[in-house]
């Protein structure tokens, strides 16, 4: 192979080492987590400081926390409902800097705050919850790690992403792979956590893979599919600006708002020795990141992979959608998501051939595009 060792980072020796040595179809690399229990959702650390007047939703509601590849897709699924989960989801969980659970509450498994008839769906939500963290286990060991300020929660991402570089290289495959990039073209921060990542086996080539989860063995639609598509799309993008694009950290740390020699707290520096690499500041991690970045190999061009499984039978795959990267396409996409974001028009509603998707909305007693004269009170049926 035309590995060059010499020029491997301490933190990537050390983890072949130890792959060698031990047995690696086993292996799992730790994932360190916090209470907070979402990737993404690190909002309460950023909720209490230099509060101010904003202007646009993204200033408002994704201030110093970046826009979530999940906003991207959720925007697109519908702008009305991604609106009313602002209103109604955020806010509060801005305001909460206790619960937890509350602001992660939108990301996984949504508010009652509608019809109140969507228990199904909060069961989907859940088994789909459970089943993300079985094939999260298979493969990660999750430690528990106390984070004391911003600069910790910032650094354990990025010490997880490291690892699961370093896992990816080693061992094929990584889940659960928390992304921290800058969108070059659109000037926007963005992060999220890829399901997978997995090596391919001839072109050295990475190949990311999204799993959902269906209550019913049915094929997805179309607007599912496509709703799936943006969202590896979007992490193709963000994982190629970051293996091609210089990490532009100043302005990391300025749009975080982030002390690039702040010191990590005690649990974290353990992770980082844990991981292989000695760390005492956020700083450090960073230049650590930004190797790692520069080890990925390219995600490939033409093979995303969404796979659709039931929950009724985890081994039953119903679909697998295999498509190529367009990021035309994307770009147009994204383009329409930040036109909300922004502000620059009123949120949508569904197209009419997609008014199905209200069926599953919780803020349809709110929505003026839902028709409220139909008898609601039989629904249960
Ligand atoms: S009821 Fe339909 S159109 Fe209205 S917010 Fe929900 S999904 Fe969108």
């Amino acid at each position: 192979m035309a590995g060059s060792p010499s020029k491997t980072p301490r933190f990537l020796l050390k983890r072949k080492t130890k792959s060698i040595d031990s047995d690696s179809a086993k292996a799992k690399r730790n994932l360190f987590t916090t209470p907070e229990p979402d990737i993404e959702d690190y909002g309460h650390f950023f909720a209490s400081k230099n509060k101010k007047v904003a202007d646009t939703f993204l200033e408002k509601y994704r201030s110093k926390r970046g826009l979530f590849v999940t906003d991207v897709s959720k925007t697109e699924w519908c702008q009305k409902q991604m609106e009313f989960s602002l209103f109604f989801d955020d806010e509060e969980c801005n305001n909460n800097n206790n619960d937890d659970k509350e602001c992660f509450s939108f990301v996984y498994e949504g508010r009652a705050s509608g019809t109140g008839k969507n228990n199904t769906h909060d069961q989907a939500m859940k088994a789909g919850i459970d089943r993300h963290v079985e094939l999260r286990d298979e493969v990660l060991k999750p430690v528990r790690v106390e984070v004391k300020s911003r600069e910790d929660f910032m650094a354990l991402k990025l010490v997880n992403f490291i690892n699961g570089v370093n896992q990816l290289l080693f061992e094929g495959l990584t889940r659960e792979l928390p992304i921290v990039s800058f969108a070059f073209e659109q000037g926007i921060w963005m992060v999220g956590s890829i399901d997978e990542v997995r090596m391919h086996s001839t072109d050295h080539k990475s190949i990311l893979v999204e799993t959902k989860t269906r209550i019913s063995d049915t094929v997805p639609s179309e607007s599912q599919k496509r709703n799936g598509r943006i969202q590896l799309m979007c992490y193709k993008y963000l994982w190629d600006n970051l293996v091609s694009n210089p990490f532009p950290l100043r302005e990391f740390y300025d749009y975080f708002d982030l002390e690039s020699q702040r010191a990590l707290c005690e649990d974290l520096k353990k992770a980082c020795c844990c991981s292989g690499f000695n760390a005492v500041t956020l700083n450090e991690v960073v230049v650590c990141y930004q190797t790692a970045c520069k080890m990925m190999p390219r995600a490939h061009d033409d093979e995303l992979v969404l796979r659709y499984e039931s929950q009724r039978d985890k081994s039953l795959v119903l679909d697998e959608d295999k498509f190529a990267y367009n990021y035309g396409w994307l770009k147009s996409e994204i383009s329409k998501c930040l036109q909300f974001w922004l502000q620059q028009r009123e949120a949508s509603f569904v197209a009419v051939e997609d008014q199905w998707k209200c069926a599953y909305c919780y803020f349809t007693s709110l929505c003026p595009a839902y028709p409220h004269d139909t008898t609601d009170d039989d629904d249960d049926e």
